[in-house]
């Protein structure tokens, strides 16, 4: 285990702080997960491959770490007051169920592309009705809960008067909360409060998603889930919660109240929150066309890019702020991402074949320096731009050493043991980057095969002097992208 000290942003104090696991060695977190009623977006995808990374750093560090992150499959309301799942099942005509399948297959497929570990825990909030009756019926028991007609609320104002400190995590003063109230507005009048909000509500008999409860036929509010499955997988207190700032409120404040109600215990010691995606410096909003999915940017076919961007690239322009800053992407961003990326793939291959025999050890210091600056700015608060920067430092290096400018042998075989072992663990298990090359190469060695014949009927036709053929091949890979190099041992190829 890397002797570490993590200092993290925790939205609750507002204060960065060192970061103090409940038990040595083993971290719970849990994240805010998708509701599963349409394709997940590139905003989500921001949030989910930043906490990726945070997981991924934490187990680097050596921690064991539960992290679960659920599936929101029921109780999510529009603004109207219908459940999202509810009102996808009606526009696609599909069961609920069918629908919570489709986009959650959806969703894992795109975890996948963009290179995300699985978490440990998955759970659905419909598989922890129970738990969530359960949760309700120990909010009402400490009095902080009333039933209304078969609905059971929250009591916000009495919440606060115990001093528990409703608004705490948004910072929102409870009459300010009077006109910000959206859960169910059809059931306003029955609250004490406005404030208050629904942790159990009575279904309409024509609603399809409905369960036995003792205070009706109904289904739960939306923010019990996590607070139920929180508990259930990580106890009444656990190290990390995240998710992104537009749920800071209502969110996650109701949780905390949920969690503060049932057992008088904060779930979370940090709470963690990612900024917005933007595009073009604006908020990304399907109404005014300002948006963009994930396909569309990685096959190009959409008027805010002017080609294709890997899943990688868009994955290290991710990278390049730090998760709790907005990230502005446009094409210029994009482009810039590209050219970075690939230096840094360049780099690592070159770092490959680089070997020392080690006469001196002038240069090892700098290059340990540079390394272990880069863990240092992953500990402050996850610093991947930071972190990154570091890398991009010792880009320049390995490069020099490869065609001799510094001399590798001033490098202990150490030190580059040091910088090789970093170099990849940054890439590719705390960034979480993949080389898009050697995928691309790696396809069951056929398209090294393909290459090393075309080489071959371009090298037969130069030696006869079939120019007009030899030009064709070349132009042709061209257009694929693929590029020759001619050297001294023959030629070489690659994809740009
Ligand atoms: P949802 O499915 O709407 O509950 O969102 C899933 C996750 O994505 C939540 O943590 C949201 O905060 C986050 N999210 C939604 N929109 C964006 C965005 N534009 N940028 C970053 N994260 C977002
Ligand atoms: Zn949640």
């Amino acid at each position: 285990m890397r002797k570490a000290t993590l200092k993290v942003y925790n939205s609750l104090t507002r204060k960065k702080e060192e970061f103090k696991p409940i038990n040595e060695g083993y971290i719970g977190m849990y994240v805010c997960g998708p509701t599963v009623y349409s394709d997940v977006h590139l905003g989500n995808c921001r949030t989910f491959v930043s906490f990726d990374i945070i997981y991924r750093y934490l187990l680097y560090l050596g921690y064991k770490v539960r992290y679960v992150r659920n599936i929101t499959d029921v109780g999510h309301l529009l603004d109207d007051g219908e459940d999202r799942i509810l009102k996808g099942a009606r526009l696609e005509q599909l069961e609920p169920m069918e629908v919570v399948q489709k986009y959650a297959n959806g969703f894992h497929e795109m975890m996948d592309v963009f290179n995300t570990k699985k978490p440990s825990i998955e759970p659905r909030a419909t598989g922890h009705i129970i738990e969530q009756i359960e949760m309700v019926q120990q909010i009402i028991d400490n009095g902080y809960g009333y039933e209304r007609n078969g609905s059971v609320y929250f009591d916000t104002l009495k919440f606060a008067k115990a001093e528990k400190g409703y608004g705490k995590l948004s910072g929102r003063i409870i009459d300010d909360l009077l006109s910000e109230t959206r859960d169910n507005l059809k059931n306003q009048g029955e609250k004490n409060h406005p404030s208050d909000f629904a942790i159990w509500m009575k279904a309409a008999p024509e609603h399809i998603m409905k369960w036995n409860s003792p205070w009706s036929v109904g289904f739960p509010g939306w923010h019990l889930e996590c607070s139920a499955m929180s508990t259930k997988y990580l106890g009444k207190t656990f190290d990390i919660h995240g998710g992104g700032n537009d749920l800071k409120f209502p969110h996650h404040e109701n949780e905390i109240a949920q969690n503060m109600g049932a057992c008088s215990c904060q779930p979370a010691n940090y709470w963690l929150h990612t900024n917005m995606l933007l595009m073009n410096g604006r908020k990304m909003s399907k109404s005014d066309g300002n948006t963009i999915s994930p396909e569309e940017l990685f096959s190009g076919e959409s008027p805010h890019v002017t080609k294709g961007y890997s899943p990688m690239v868009v994955r290290f322009f991710f990278l390049q702020s730090h998760y709790s800053s907005p990230n502005d992407l446009s094409d210029t961003a994009l482009q810039g991402a590209e050219k970075g990326y690939k230096r840094l793939m360049e780099a690592y291959r070159t770092l490959n074949g680089l070997t020392t025999e080690g006469k001196g050890d002038s240069m090892d210091e700098e290059i340990n320096q540079l390394i272990e600056s880069a863990f240092l700015d992953m500990d402050e608060d996850f610093n991947t731009p930071m972190a990154l920067a570091k890398m991009f430092e010792l880009v320049p290096k390995i490069n020099s050493f490869k065609e001799g400018r510094l001399d590798i042998n001033q490098l202990s075989e150490e030190a580059l043991n040091n910088l090789k072992t970093s170099f990849k663990g940054f890439l590719f298990d705390i960034f979480g980057l993949k080389d898009d090359m050697e995928s691309a190469q790696g396809n069951s060695g056929a398209m090294d095969g393909l290459m090393e014949l075309v080489i071959d009927l371009r090298q037969s036709a130069r030696a006869n002097k079939d120019w007009p053929t030899s030009d064709k091949i070349r132009d042709k890979l061209n257009e694929l992208n693929i590029q020759l190099k001619d050297g001294k041992d023959g030629t070489d190829w690659t994809i740009n």
